[in-house]
């Protein structure tokens, strides 16, 4: 696997399985090489809430990883995490099914809220980093992709937060996080990236309105990640001051344009499993959908609700059809390729969020 490489896998029933596949064809073992390393696994428990709820990792996606690694033979694993300030880790590693992964596997958790840490010169800023994180010879980053109130996106890069103790989050909030979760990434250990895009929140970290994206995807570059994660969720680049940063910094690159896309699977026919929120009821009232894949909704769904905070969604004023059901049918505004005989229709299959928000701004928001 390259640094220029992104690897989809599609689905979100057995996501056990599914990372056992992706961790197979990126061929992690031999980036890792020494089977006596030491490898942090980062997932994001940011509070006490399961995973359906769109804020932390799949305890499955974890299980999966934890599982491949035994199998080849590296037994030397911890999984560290720090929820936010306020959050409580212990309770998180509970509720979320981590303490019955630790025990399965007899590996370690570790709540960095209680580890010690030491300063690091990040580019110019001095940042407190735990050390438990810092000790590993190899760290599997697990975010989630998800919408963030603040920072717009949360995910590679920000995920990073729950390795620092929790007076120095604090300190982040004051320095208006962009600069500082940019400059932390100087430091920290971005060794492989998975990323848990199966149902993220579609505008806050703390979950309550999961959207079914339906999907896990490998990074090596955590800069590519987020790029990558900006367009899924109707999101442009350089709307992220922290991406933008990061870049600046040389930590990696935004050129998805020429990135290495190597899907798994298809899309097509993966049906959403989670009842949708109050919310995503409320954004979808302009859209007729007729057997729509999980990933193709959910990319309309995050589309709705960029024009919800940039207009309100009332102003889409046309009807939007999406999904199989309206495939070789003839109709106005469609999305993806199934709707490809409409009037006007956005590619793809599924089409990204940024490509929708694009096309509705211009034919469906008066
Ligand atoms: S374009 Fe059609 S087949 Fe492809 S993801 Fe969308 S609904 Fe599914």
């Amino acid at each position: 696997m390259d640094k220029n490489d992104i690897y989809i896998i599609y689905g979100n029933k057995d996501l056990k399985n599914m990372t056992l596949q992706i961790l197979e064809k990126t061929n992690i073992e031999s980036l890792i090489g020494d089977r006596n390393k030491k490898i942090g696994i980062k997932p994001n428990l940011i509070n006490s809430m399961k995973a359906s709820f769109g804020s932390t990792t799949h305890p499955e996606i974890v299980d999966g990883i934890v599982q491949y690694l035994f199998e080849k033979g590296f037994k030397n694993i911890e999984i560290m995490e720090g929820s936010w300030v306020g959050g409580n880790t212990k309770e998180a590693f509970k509720v979320c099914g981590y303490e019955d992964i630790a025990q399965k596997y007899g590996v370690e958790l570790i709540d960095t809220k209680k580890e010690k840490y030491t300063s690091y010169n990040c580019g110019g800023i001095d940042i407190n980093i735990c050390d438990c994180a810092m000790n590993v010879d190899f760290m599997i980053n697990v975010p989630v992709l998800k919408g963030h109130c603040q920072t717009e996106v949360t995910c590679a890069l920000k995920n990073n937060k729950g390795i620092i103790p929790d007076k120095e989050k604090r300190r982040f909030h004051t320095m208006g996080l962009h600069k500082p979760i940019a400059h932390l990434n100087l430091k920290a250990k971005n060794d492989f990236i998975l990323v848990d895009a199966v149902c993220g929140d579609v505008d806050f970290e703390e979950g309550g309105n999961p959207v079914e994206m339906s999907r896990i995807m490998a990074f090596l570059d955590p800069v590519l990640c987020d790029s990558y994660g900006c367009g899924l969720i109707g999101y442009d680049v350089e709307d992220v001051e922290y991406i933008k940063i990061a870049r600046r910094l040389g930590i990696g690159s935004t050129d998805v344009e020429n990135a290495n896309i190597h899907e798994l699977n298809s899309a097509e026919g993966i049906k959403n499993v989670i009842p949708s929120s109050r919310k995503a009821q409320r954004l979808s009232k302009n859209i007729n959908q007729h057997d729509a894949c999980s990933a193709c909704f959910a990319s309309l769904m995050y589309a709705m609700q960029r024009i919800d905070d940039k207009y309100g969604i009332n102003h889409v004023k046309e009807e939007i059809s999406i999904g199989q059901g309206f495939k070789g049918k003839t109709g106005k505004i469609g999305i993806g390729r199934c709707t490809k005989c409409f009037e006007k229709y956005v590619d793809g299959c599924p089409p990204k969020a940024k490509d929708i928000l694009e096309f509705l701004e211009k034919e469906a928001v008066k």
